[in-house]
């Protein structure tokens, strides 16, 4: 079994709170908001940072989802940050990749996680 937190969503065995998926991605509800939404989108195959990313369409299909959850959540108009940390420097915490979609309040009102 994966020790991967993320992989474990994917299978399934830890369940978050989803509010998308399709084939390439899945994406739930953060556990510690930043701002009024804060949804973590992944990819269902495990890349552990944005410098192992190397597939073309699984990458379109993480921005493409981007702009499907904020759609679904009524964020498009009035508009959201997407955010990706990157190893220690980035800040990332959790080895499987993910892009943070917050929304809900002006950016310069949320902490970037
Ligand atoms: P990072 O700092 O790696 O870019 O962000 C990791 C994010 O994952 C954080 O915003 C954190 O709140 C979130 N997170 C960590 N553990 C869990 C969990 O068990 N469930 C959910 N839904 N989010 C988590
Ligand atoms: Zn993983």
């Amino acid at each position: 079994m994966t020790e991967c937190l993320f992989c474990k969503m994917v299978l399934g065995v830890i369940k978050p709170n989803v509010v998308y998926e399709n084939d390439y991605v899945l994406a739930f509800k953060d556990i510690n908001p930043q701002a009024p939404v804060h949804i973590l989108i992944i990819p269902k195959t495990h890349v552990a940072t944005l410098n192992e990313l190397d597939n073309i369409e699984l990458s379109g299909q993480l921005l493409l989802a981007v702009n499907q959850v904020a759609q679904q959540e009524n964020l498009s108009e009035a508009g959201y940050r997407t955010v990706i940390n990157c190893n220690k420097n980035g800040g990332q915490e959790v080895y499987h990749l993910h892009l943070h979609l917050l929304g809900g309040r002006h950016a310069l009102a949320t902490r970037i996680t």
